[in-house]
């Protein structure tokens, strides 16, 4: 049995990972915390999940690290600076483990996965991203890390920039640039969490889209990480590997 705690666990995913956690018979689900709540009720748990927020995520970690408890993070929000404290906390702490992943989808990962593969193929690329309307941020995490991919792969591949004819323009028609690719943010209610990635050259395009209609979509990808992160100490960042996709 692999012992789970779980920060945040009355938020909308947390609350997901806590009743998956029951479910599921090779684990046990030791206890969730709120903020302001005693963290020592997770002593003795072997992994710990957090989707909180930003800025309380380092602050539980740095706890959770203190007491050799491996961790699987799903909160948004981090930088190149946060990612070096991880590894500078996890350096003294050599046989504790901790995932972060902006994305747990297995769908969202395969698609970022082959949007990048496609990549140097085609002359060129946009990408579409729809998501409910109370989204605070544009465009998404999973729209500039796929971005991000793609213009590193058609560097990789000698392509130049994407070409792009226009001349006149009415401000933010073309949507936002990241590392070079357009990319363009929906909101309406009614959708949840949906992108396209656009690929066309001469007398062709290729789509690769994804739609996720529940937070239920997430739950596949945070188990393999609770399941897999005791045999992988130090940072890792994304499932990809989980996935067998690096
Ligand atoms: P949410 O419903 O607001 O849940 C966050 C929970 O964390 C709330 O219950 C909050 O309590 C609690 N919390 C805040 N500070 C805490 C602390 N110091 N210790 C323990 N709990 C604390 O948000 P959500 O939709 O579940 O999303 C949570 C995070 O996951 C966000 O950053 C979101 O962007 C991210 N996310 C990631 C993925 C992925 O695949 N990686 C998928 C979906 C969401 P209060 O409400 O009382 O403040």
């Amino acid at each position: 049995m692999i012992k789970v705690g779980v920060f945040g666990a009355k938020g909308r995913m947390g609350s997901e990972v806590c009743r998956v956690v029951e479910a599921a018979e090779d684990l046990e689900l030791v206890g969730g915390i709120g903020p302001g709540q005693d963290r020592s009720a997770l002593e003795g748990a072997d992994v710990i999940v957090d989707f909180t927020q930003p800025d309380a995520v380092m602050d539980n970690l740095a706890w959770a690290i203190d007491h050799d408890i491996d961790t699987v993070v799903g909160t948004s929000g981090f930088t190149a600076e946060k990612y070096d404290a991880l590894r500078a906390q996890l350096a003294d702490h050599p046989t504790t483990g901790c995932l972060v992943a902006p994305n747990f989808g297995i769908g969202a990962v395969l698609m970022m996965h082959f949007a990048e593969q496609a990549a140097r193929f085609f002359e060129s690329v946009e990408i579409i991203e729809l998501h409910h309307a109370h989204k605070a941020d544009a465009p998404s995490g999973t729209a500039v890390a796929t971005a991000e991919k793609i213009a590193a792969a058609r560097s990789a591949a000698g392509l130049p920039a994407v070409p792009d004819a226009t001349t006149q323009e009415m401000a933010g028609a073309r949507g936002a640039t990241v590392d070079g690719i357009h990319v363009h943010s929906v909101r309406l209610p009614g959708l949840v969490a949906h992108q396209q990635v656009m690929l066309g050259s001469l007398g062709e395009t290729l789509t690769i889209k994804h739609d996720s209609f529940d937070r239920a979509s997430f739950m596949a990808g945070v188990l393999a990480g609770v399941r897999s992160i005791g045999s992988r100490p130090g940072l890792t960042v994304g499932i990809e590997g989980l996935l067998g996709l690096q």
